[in-house]
């Protein structure tokens, strides 16, 4: 393709792009397309000659399309969002066409810098501790997820606690991490990857809001210090995935520093609202945490992968990270961030563009009121299941998540959502909470108004009229 076809086909994906965002309202929300729909429609072998870019941008309407979710549907209510906008798509369009690998502060230096301005920024915005900034004595990184920043955060605190032993020769089985059992399941994935193992990750119990009792934590701490184990990080929860509850940072804080853990503090879709003020009361304690994180890729309308993930002590990182072979040694190592050593990967994309062109498109005030409307929405539409017959809420609404049931048992409740995402109009998602099937639904896409919520709550009311009365949903 030469730069003219560029510039042209260039323009046509933008349109496909702003007719799909025109339309993706009137598409069934949830894919229809049944396991290997799509295989069966491809050519076994790949082409041994080029095709026309106009042939592969239509097989996008005719094969890619039926196989998609649309996450960006204002009617998708489901999991967590990932929300985006125009400025970010054109933002991570730019460093795709820049094609820059950022490992070094040398291969690019706009890439590490922005990072860094962008994350102090987000110190700044979200009104995070001071500490967090890469003019103190830490520093912010973007991670592909959060996932990966807690991986990281396990990292550095195992080498601080074994002063570079693990690193060195590996876990001995005597190291123990905590968080709650409603903590996200990456929290033990991590724990694997990094070679503490799953039983030596204590999921503490929770109150009956589902945030982690503090007590119980402490309990644990001491019995696992008289078993003669090490315990050495802590993993709270601002905003569980489950429920969106809220683990009492101050009282963890206050168990981490008397017994020297690392905190580290999991905020993944909820840190989003402390861009309001008046929510930033999710992130007390916070100040005393060793690593933070949340996901601007979930409700910061920049587009999937994009986490933001802080440390207060950007040595500890690293020491546990931090590799330096002869071939990427440059003149400015020791006067710059070579981000490569505060994360798992050697290679990097330029995703602070995005986040650039987010932050400066809409500006803090943007963001918040996306967040605040979001939030209003949610209210109402817990308000409508509390003044209904029919339905209840099963846990207080939380931000912008509602769990709620049909007033019925588990296996109603399981059809009910199965008929309502069949049905197309909307997708929502579900969890178990003290045993029992919880359907939950999430207001965080960037273009879901009232009246998609009212056809959220027809829909839910409809269906479970239509099951109650003849045990199957109408066509
Ligand atoms: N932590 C919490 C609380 C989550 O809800 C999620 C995902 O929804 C994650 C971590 C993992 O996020 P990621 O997909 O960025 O790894």
């Amino acid at each position: 393709m030469n730069n003219e076809d560029f510039r042209r086909h260039g323009h046509t994906v933008i349109d496909w792009l702003a007719d799909y965002y025109e339309k993706v309202e009137s598409l069934p929300v949830q894919s229809r397309a049944a396991p290997g729909d799509l295989r069966r429609l491809l050519p076994p072998h790949p082409p041994e000659n080029g095709e026309d870019f106009e042939g592969i941008l239509k097989d996008m309407d005719r094969l890619i399309l039926p196989g998609i979710t649309h996450w960006q549907s204002p009617r998708f209510f489901a999991y967590f969002p990932a929300n985006v906008s125009p400025p970010s798509v054109l933002g991570e369009l730019l460093s795709a066409g820049l094609g820059v690998q950022g490992m070094l502060w040398a291969t690019s230096p706009a890439c590490t810098e922005l990072e860094s301005h962008i994350m102090d920024w987000l110190v700044e915005a979200l009104e995070l501790p001071r500490v967090f900034r890469s003019d103190a004595a830490g520093g912010g990184v973007i991670q592909d997820s959060a996932s990966s920043a807690t991986l990281c955060a396990l990292l550095a605190a195992r080498e601080r606690k074994t002063s570079g032993l693990g690193n060195r020769r590996g876990c001995d089985g005597t190291l123990v991490a905590y968080a709650s059992s409603q903590a996200h399941s990456s929290i033990e994935k991590d724990c694997r990857i990094a070679g503490i193992g799953s039983d030596n990750l204590r999921l503490i119990d929770v109150d009956e809001r589902f945030a982690l009792n503090p007590d119980k934590l402490e309990q644990r701490i001491r019995a696992d210090i008289d078993a003669g184990l090490t315990p050495f990080f802590v993993c709270a929860c601002v905003g569980t995935t489950s429920t969106l509850a809220l683990d009492p940072v101050p009282a963890i804080a206050e168990l981490c520093g008397r017994y020297g853990l690392w905190l580290h503090v999991d905020a993944a879709m909820a840190g989003t609202a402390a861009l309001c003020p008046e929510h930033r009361g999710i992130h007390e304690g916070i100040e005393s945490a060793d690593s933070y994180t949340f996901n601007p890729h979930k409700w910061m309308l920049t587009n999937f992968d994009c986490n933001a993930f802080f440390v207060a002590d950007r040595q500890a990182l690293t020491n546990a990270l931090g590799i330096l072979p002869e071939y990427l040694k440059t003149a400015a190592t020791d006067e710059v961030i070579d981000y490569r050593d505060w994360q798992i990967p050697l290679g990097r994309r330029f995703r602070a563009l995005k986040l650039w062109f987010v932050l400066r498109s809409y500006g803090l005030e943007g963001l918040r009121a996306m967040v605040r409307r979001h939030i209003e929405l949610a209210n109402e539409f817990a308000q409508w299941i509390e003044d209904g017959d029919d339905f209840e809420m099963v846990t207080p609404r939380s931000l912008n998540l509602i769990c709620f049931r049909y007033k019925s048992d588990d296996a109603f409740n399981e059809r009910l959502l199965q008929e309502v995402n069949r049905s197309g109009e909307i997708y929502i998602s579900h969890t178990r909470l003290n045993g029992r099937y919880v359907l939950r639904l999430c207001v965080g896409q960037a273009n879901t108004q009232r009246q998609h919520l009212e056809q959220a709550w027809q829909c839910l009311q409809t269906a479970a009229r239509d099951l109650q009365e003849t045990g199957r949903v109408k066509d």
